[in-house]
Order: C-alpha cells, then structure tokens, then sequence
C-alpha cells in the first residue's frame, strides 16, 4: 500500500490538533506564566520585606506626617474601608450600622431594657468624611498633635467606625460619664461586661491595649459575622 493512502486514512481529527487542545495548551502557558510572576513577587516579598510591604500599605493620611507601620497601623490604628451604603441600616435617625451589627445591638438593647440598664448609642457608623472632620477639624481646635489625636480618635481610614460595626454606648442615666472613663463606674458598663459577648459585641479598646489606642470602656464592635471577623482579624491577631 503506498505511503500516501496510509496518511490519508488517518481521520483528519487525529491530525491537527483540535481548537479545544489548542485553547488548554493556551490556558496551560497562562497559568504557569502567572505562577512563575506569584513566586517572582514571593522571593521579592521575602528579599526586601520592608519597601514591598510599604508600598503595598494605603497611602498615608493627606496632612498627617506618621507613615503606616509594616503591619500597616498608623499611630496604632488599624486600616479600615468604609461599608457600602448598601449594608447600612437605620437603628435612630441619622444613626446607622452594618445590617447584621444593628440586628446584635437592637436585641442587646432590649436584654439591657429587661435588666433595668438604659443602654444608649452615642455614636455608630461614621464615613471616612466624618472621620477627616472628626480628626483634623477638633484636633485644630483643641490645638492637639496629630499623635495626641490619635490616642483619642483614629485618623480617616483608619476606624473602626467607619466598617459599621463599631458603636460608642452609654448609659441614660448618667450622661455624664459619656466617652469618658467614669463610663466604666456605670451600671450599662457592668452589664455591658457580663452581657455584651452574647450579642457578640466586645470591647475594642480595653485598658492597656497592645494597639497603644487610649482606654475606651464605651467603645464595642461586633465581631458576629464571617464579614465582621475579617475586618478584624489583624486587630484580634494583635490583641492574642
Ligand atoms: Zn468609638
């Protein structure tokens, strides 16, 4: 038989490769061209940890000199973006949470209410706009460093406020200790200590923190959500 009818009883499939081959053999060069860039950038990472890990970091606050740290801090405070207007709630007027934080701290509320404590918000979700104000516009005012600032309130960007699962409680029957130490002499305070965790609401900033954050015995966040414990996550890691 000769040579060339041979060749040519080979079905034509068998002798090109099929566009379905040819797309694998592409997809194959693409994901050992993208591994082949992930270890480049590992060996970077491990070779110069310190202007990688700083170039990746946000950039720092406009008119605030500190840089972030390499754990990505600023003057103690951890990076946090701001919730989508999509997951907030009402809980007051002009008062506004994450969804699943608001649902916590409503029904943390009512415990409190049949406990005899009147536990009240005195402040929830803030954006990073408020926050900008909050910061510069007060530390101008009381003539403040922006270090001694940020011992009192976290610099735009970086609070906790702003994820929408932070609140600031106090108790309606002493407005007096609001946001300050006193706060913890209160009786919303003791309940808050025996309470909170069940509505998973933790206290973000206790005496001695390793954050370097001052103590805010009126500060809680809510750490009840796959979400919420991500945001977290560097903070907890810290605090263990
Ligand atoms: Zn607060």
């Amino acid at each position: 038989m000769p040579t060339a009818t041979v060749r040519d009883d080979i079905p034509l499939a068998r002798r090109t490769v099929s566009p379905a081959l040819r797309r694998r053999g592409a997809l194959r060069r693409g994901l050992l061209g993208a591994g082949v860039l992930l270890a480049g950038v590992a060996a970077l990472w491990i070779v110069f940890p310190q202007p990688l890990r700083r170039l990746l970091a946000p950039p720092p606050v406009q008119g605030l000199n500190a840089r972030p740290g390499l754990d990505g801090r600023l003057l103690g405070h951890f990076p946090y973006a701001e919730v989508p207007a999509s997951e907030l709630v009402a809980i007051a007027p002009g008062v506004q949470l994450q969804v699943d934080a608001a649902e916590a701290l409503q029904a943390m509320q009512r415990a409190a209410t049949a406990d005899g404590v009147d536990l009240r918000v005195l402040s929830a979700f803030r954006s990073i706009a408020l926050q900008k104000h909050l910061f510069f516009d007060v530390k101008s005012e009381r003539n403040q460093s922006a270090q001694e600032r940020a011992m009192v309130s976290a610099p735009p960007g970086y609070s906790e406020h702003s994820t929408g699962y932070a609140v600031d409680l106090g108790d309606g029957r002493e407005p007096g200790t609001n946001l300050s130490r006193s706060f913890e002499t209160t009786a919303a305070y003791g309940w808050l200590r025996a309470n909170a965790n069940r509505f998973h609401f933790h206290l973000s900033f206790p005496d001695g923190n390793p954050q370097g954050v001052s103590y805010e015995p009126w500060h809680w966040r809510f750490e009840g959500s796959a979400a919420a414990l991500r945001t977290f996550e560097a903070a907890q890691r810290l605090s263990r």
